[in-house]
């Protein structure tokens, strides 16, 4: 049973990674009975994300193909029509998806036609009865507020590590940047996802430093994805080793003892997991998964929509149905 007063958000760094570093039965059990107590754990939320605007961006995160800067294969495309982008979301509902996230390569909204245009595609996902959720970059008290008007239920923001480890990764914004936004779309009243990615060179001291962020926010964030790096041809990560699906497991159990009424999202790198490496992760306590059109996500290999109801099927799990939407208070 929820017990919304059981949250915390004092959680010490030594706390945290006591838990990341118990004997990894003995956390996936522990982590595994807080599951249960907070969500059906036979239950897996579905959620399509669809690149609207790909590559081209001028920001640096080491990680990623759609940095202009970087010479990767990823094909630059403009913002999609929104009769193109609306023709997808109502494919993915068709498809067991409740929630369709809509990304931007952008480094931030600016008020211009296309953010119009992004307006009028959160409406209309929101009238297919869809969940809907954006990734735009970086925005304004204000621009929060238009897309709450027109129906966006979640903001995705990750902070992508931690504040200590943060300028090795992206120089050209600050974790600070990254906070703000969060409070902006806080502040409007949409839901907050936020999480981040690990294997991006990081100690296992910055991956709960990271954490520690998420669980001491005022209110915790209602989606938190945990990416395992996916390694892009062309960018400065390339050539990182593939994450440990132990650390991975770790890095979700602990997630879901520090954040237990979030959905944490299994996202990038899943390509990369076995059948068996992501059944451990759902009993560490992940109970969301993305699934991409054309076996993508944004620019990285994904597992298609028909392989992964066939996985939830052989676990005996099933697509949640859409949530009930939460008025999200205001911080
Ligand atoms: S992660 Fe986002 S902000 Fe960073 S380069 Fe890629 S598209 Fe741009």
């Amino acid at each position: 049973m929820k017990q919304e007063n059981a949250l915390r958000h004092n959680w010490t760094k030594e706390e945290l990674l006591a838990i990341y570093n118990k004997p990894l039965m003995e956390l996936v059990y522990e982590a595994a009975s807080v599951h249960r107590q907070w969500h059906n754990p036979q239950e897996i939320q579905i959620s399509t994300l669809l690149s609207v605007k790909t590559g081209g961006c001028p920001e640096d995160c080491s990680y990623c193909g759609q940095a202009a800067r970087y010479h990767t294969n990823i094909k630059v495309q403009a913002l999609l029509p929104t009769e193109t982008v609306l023709a997808h979301a109502k494919k993915a509902k068709d498809s067991g998806s409740s929630r369709f996230c809509m990304a931007a390569a952008w480094r931030e909204v600016r008020d211009n036609r296309d953010f119009d245009r992004i307006i009028e595609m959160v409406k209309g996902v929101n009238e297919l009865g869809l969940e809907v959720c954006c990734t735009l970059g970086m925005l304004s008290e204000s621009q929060a507020q238009r897309l709450q008007e027109a129906g966006l239920y979640a903001y995705n923001h990750n902070l992508d590590t931690s504040e200590e480890f943060y300028d090795e990764i992206i120089s050209t914004r600050k974790f600070d940047n990254r906070i703000e936004t969060i409070k902006n779309v806080r502040k409007a009243g949409i839901t907050v996802c936020s999480g981040g990615i690990i294997g991006l060179g990081e100690k296992p001291a910055d991956r709960i430093s990271m954490l520690r962020s998420l669980a001491n926010m005022e209110k915790h964030p209602e989606s938190v994805p945990i990416n395992a790096l996916a390694r892009v041809a062309g960018t400065p990560l390339e050539h990182l080793p593939k994450i440990d699906i132990w650390e991975m497991v770790r890095m979700i159990a602990t997630a879901r003892m520090v954040l237990p009424s979030s959905m944490v999202r299994l996202s990038a790198g899943r390509i990369e997991m076995s059948e068996v490496e992501q059944a451990w992760c759902f009993m560490a306590g992940a109970n969301s998964i993305f699934t991409g059109e054309r076996q993508t996500l944004l620019v990285t290999p994904n597992p298609g929509v028909d392989e992964d109801m066939e996985m939830l099927k052989n676990l005996g799990l099933k697509p949640m149905q859409k949530e009930v939407k939460e008025t999200c208070s205001m911080s």
